[in-house]
């Protein structure tokens, strides 16, 4: 083991015990042995034992610690503190703003453990309400991760669709247009994106060269047929390449797998010209509507379009109504009177103001008494906008036990209710799905809330049945959000052709904690890759339809 070596393990030790809080002195000493480690002109490894405690900052116990290290090649005191802490907890130590002491209130106090989680917290503007977070901590933090997790390859569809028109543009220019094409999974809006790729009807050949810039990607594989890059802003690309017919490449790396085994064998004789843009003449030929390429996942698909079943796919404005968003009344950005008068601006019919409810200390979450001071002012504020219109509503935690925040009278003073979990997110399927179909049981509940938890790139939802889930909404009038934070797209649009079977509305929501949060797009866009229709999605209702939906389902449940 070299020095260096051996300074890291101190460092990272030193830094572990202040996360745990555990002796704050021993990790003075540490932090400060690491630093003197790294200096010394000479190796340990090379310096006798015996004289090693008595070097300038190294006593007795550090000293104890090296030999162990050089021994053995392993710290084990430093292996118990990485055991018991989970891995994204310690991953934090590579964002830049927040040190051990900031980690350790991220995951003692907000139950944070990992990397993207914080991220998802300081978008909702959670940090700033721990002491020593301030507004400019928590952009500093923003910022540190979204740098830190594009370095790692990570990107949200929303992310790559950012950096896109740069490389399409760049490799449209350095060959003819027509011979590149945009595929695989970003030319099917997958809801995350690994590689970015590309056809490119050239030889490896040629287009090496081409990338031979001031600054070049770095090559990471070549084969025949195809070369991965991976770029300076750390996203790979990958090429397909080689000379060949743009329709035939085009749709064999846009399918997923499912799909292509699938087409391949239902239609076998397809020929490729090679002679157009896309890829839409292999459905010409199959005698089918054409799929569009961010449908095709699933075999089952193909079975729709050959019986003409695609209907008319939801557009981003067909969303007429904002439901789901925090205000200030809890942690959004914005006032009421923002949040409503923007919604007035964008066109909108109708907003549903669901902050948070009181369990959701951390986010400020509304007392018994603040809501009635909530309705008191959309009372107010609704007589000044009509014929827009505010919803009272809240997005009430689910509790522990499955049991709603509030009592069933104060739920009555709502126009609906969105459930949602927000705590112990860790728990297995039985315990999810307990609670989950108590809520979805509770007459008051009238959207169930992100169903997973998940996170994209982050964090996994807890593991939950989706039919189970989505029959019971059907039995009990309950409709499923698609919640369109490009970070969480829950419920999963997979299952969505089965709520859409069961009569089950799902509802696009922006879950908005600012005005810029208003944005649905991405969650039309997944749920396009569903087939959702408009009709079929409750955020789409006119303000009319919208308060019919809510009269007929109290009447249904005698509330
Ligand atoms: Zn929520
Ligand atoms: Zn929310």
């Amino acid at each position: 083991m070299d020095n260096y070596a051996i300074a890291e393990n101190f460092s990272l030790l030193s830094k572990l015990l202040d996360i745990h809080g555990d002796n704050s002195f021993k990790a003075r000493i540490y932090g400060a042995a690491a630093f003197n480690i790294e200096k010394l002109p000479e190796q340990l490894a090379d310096t006798p034992p015996a004289k090693i405690a008595s070097i300038k900052g190294i006593g007795d116990s550090t000293a104890k610690k090296i030999a162990e290290m050089l021994e053995t090649g392993k710290l084990r005191v430093l292996q118990e503190y990485i055991e018991k802490t989970p891995p994204g907890v310690i991953e934090m130590l590579n964002i830049k703003g927040i040190g051990p002491k900031k980690i350790q209130t991220i995951w003692k106090e907000m139950g944070i453990e990992s990397v993207g989680e914080l991220l998802y917290a300081c978008n909702e503007n959670r940090l700033t309400l721990y002491k020593g977070f301030g507004e400019k901590t928590q952009a500093n933090v923003q910022e540190s991760i979204q740098f830190y997790q594009s370095q790692q390859g990570h990107f949200l569809y929303a992310e790559a669709e950012v950096i896109f028109p740069q490389i399409d543009g760049y490799l449209k220019k350095i060959f003819s247009p027509e011979t590149v094409h945009v595929t695989g999974a970003f030319r099917r809006q997958a809801l995350t994106i690994e590689e970015m790729e590309f056809v490119v009807l050239e030889n490896n050949d040629t287009i090496k060269p081409k990338f031979q810039t001031a600054q070049p990607p770095e090559l990471l594989e070549e084969k025949d047929n195809t070369i991965l890059y991976k770029l300076k802003n750390g996203l790979k690309l990958r090429l397909h390449t080689g000379k060949g017919k743009m329709d035939e490449r085009l749709f064999g790396t846009t399918c997923s797998e499912e799909f292509l085994t699938a087409f391949n064998k239902t239609f076998s004789s397809i020929k490729y010209t090679g002679k157009e843009i896309g890829d839409d003449s292999v459905f010409t030929q199959a005698k089918i509507p054409v799929i569009p390429a961010f449908m095709r996942e699933t075999a089952s698909i193909i079975e729709k379009a050959k019986n003409k079943k695609l209907g008319t796919l939801i557009q981003p404005g067909d969303i007429k109504g904002i439901i789901h968003s925090h205000s200030k009344w809890s942690d959004g950005d914005n006032t009421l009177e923002q949040m409503a008068e923007e919604c007035i601006k964008r066109g909108v019919e109708y907003l549903v103001i669901s902050d948070h409810s009181k369990a959701a200390a951390y986010a400020n979450g509304l007392s018994e008494e603040r809501i009635r001071e909530q309705h008191r002012q959309i009372d107010i504020l609704n007589e000044q906008y009509k014929p827009f219109k505010i919803f009272k509503s809240i997005e009430c935690d689910i509790l522990g036990d499955g049991s709603m925040d509030y009592s069933n009278n104060i739920l009555s003073t709502f126009d609906l209710i969105i459930a949602s979990v927000h705590s112990n997110l860790k728990m297995n399927e039985e315990k999810a799905m307990m609670r989950l179909m108590k809520a979805i049981e509770n007459p008051y509940t009238t959207i169930l809330g992100h169903m997973t938890g998940r996170l994209l790139l982050s964090r996994n939802g807890y593991p939950v049945d989706h039919k189970k889930i989505i029959d019971a909404c059907a039995a009990n009038h309950v409709v499923i959000e698609l919640n369109a934070h490009p970070r969480r797209l829950d419920i999963d649009w997979r299952y969505i052709d089965y709520a859409i079977d069961k009569g089950v509305l799902i509802s696009i929501n922006p879950d908005a904690h600012s005005l810029e949060g208003y944005d649905t797009r991405y969650g039309v866009l997944a749920a396009q890759k569903a087939g959702l229709t408009k009709e079929q999605n409750l955020s789409s209702f006119s303000l009319k339809e919208f308060e019919k939906l809510l009269a007929d389902r109290k009447k249904k449940k005698k509330i």
